[in-house]
């Protein structure tokens, strides 16, 4: 019995090891694309954590030479506080979540984290720093578990239904056939959009990195989902120094400051009640969106009748 226990167990381990080799593999060639970009210098430290301001000073960035994307870019989120970009699409907002991420290097100008230039320190403890709530998160093959761990390899299962709780997701994965358990993921359980964002953000809370780049879904959630995720992540970012980049400027209301893009500058800036009484391209923006949401409430009490 014992002989036969350990051969399996054994196995076990082995099947572990190559799975997450295999995982580590696979995010590997999708990031390889970008590690071509940028490299560590010979004598580059980790990152020091101690002061998390982000700061983009005169940044000028282009992916292809020819096709200048950001012009003179400059702006701080101070440590513990939020800043949120708007803007058309195109206009350079997902951009400059690259740079900070470090996919990308600057060709002018600098980003720094806590007056480091990113550039100077070790990419991976630029990344270690840095929570991302994506879009459109990936989510592994494998366990719901699995995937919320993956934020922080090594946590205990206390520790993940935690997480899944302050995201709350928990109760949705209690409903599922296998709880913690329950498969998802291409080849298992398909989660919605708003479902997967919860587990993104209970990633994150595990991970508890000091800055974090929340992306808005483009695709609409409905607006009952929309206000929880956005309740989530308010809990989320609290005392975290955090990059938004808006599609709805509901979210934005509440941010340190806002940065309005188009074609890769910022032409408006300050926080919602100083744009509204601007009554520039924002107070634009606002109306517009204010008037599309009143008609889709109309349109729905009369769907509801
Ligand atoms: P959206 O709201 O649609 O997400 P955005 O404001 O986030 O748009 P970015 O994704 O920052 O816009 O793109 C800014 C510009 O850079 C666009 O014109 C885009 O075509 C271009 N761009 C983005 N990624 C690349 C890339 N990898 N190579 C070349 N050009 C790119």
């Amino acid at each position: 019995m014992i002989q036969l226990y350990i051969p399996l167990n054994f196995l076990g381990v082995l099947y572990r090891e190559i799975k997450q080799s295999l995982t580590d593999l696979d995010k590997m060639f999708t990031l390889m694309e970008k590690e071509r970009e940028v490299a560590d210098k010979p004598d580059a430290q980790p990152l020091p954590v101690a002061d998390s301001t982000v700061r983009f000073e005169h940044v000028n960035f282009a992916y292809e030479a020819a096709r200048p994307i950001l012009h003179d870019v400059t702006f701080e989120i101070p440590a513990g506080k939020t800043v949120a970009v708007v803007g058309p699409s195109g206009s350079g907002k997902s951009t400059l979540a690259r740079l900070l991420y470090r996919f990308y290097d600057v060709q002018q100008g600098h980003v720094t984290i806590g007056g480091h230039d990113i550039r100077d320190v070790t990419q991976a403890s630029v990344r270690q720093a840095i929570g991302i709530v994506p879009q459109d998160t990936v989510l592994f093959n494998d366990t719901v578990e699995y995937n919320i761990a993956y934020g922080r390899p090594g946590c205990t299962h206390d520790e993940v239904v935690d997480a899944a709780r302050a995201a709350r997701i928990h109760d949705f994965i209690m409903s599922t056939p296998r709880g913690y358990q329950t498969m998802v993921g291409e080849r298992g359980l398909k989660l919605s959009g708003g479902e997967k964002q919860r587990v993104a953000i209970a990633r994150t809370l595990l991970k508890d990195p000091p800055i974090l780049i929340f992306d808005e879904a483009t695709s609409a959630l409905d607006s009952a989902n929309e206000r929880a995720i956005q309740a989530e992540l308010k809990s989320v970012a609290e005392h975290k120094t955090t990059l938004v980049i808006a599609h709805r400027l509901s979210t934005v209301v509440d941010a340190h400051e806002i940065l309005v893009m188009e074609l890769g500058r910022i032409i408006e800036r300050g926080t919602h009640q100083q744009l509204l009484a601007r009554g520039g391209r924002y107070a634009d923006m606002w109306a517009l969106q204010q008037s599309a949401e009143g008609e889709l409430r109309a349109d729905a009490a009369v769907m509801a009748k």
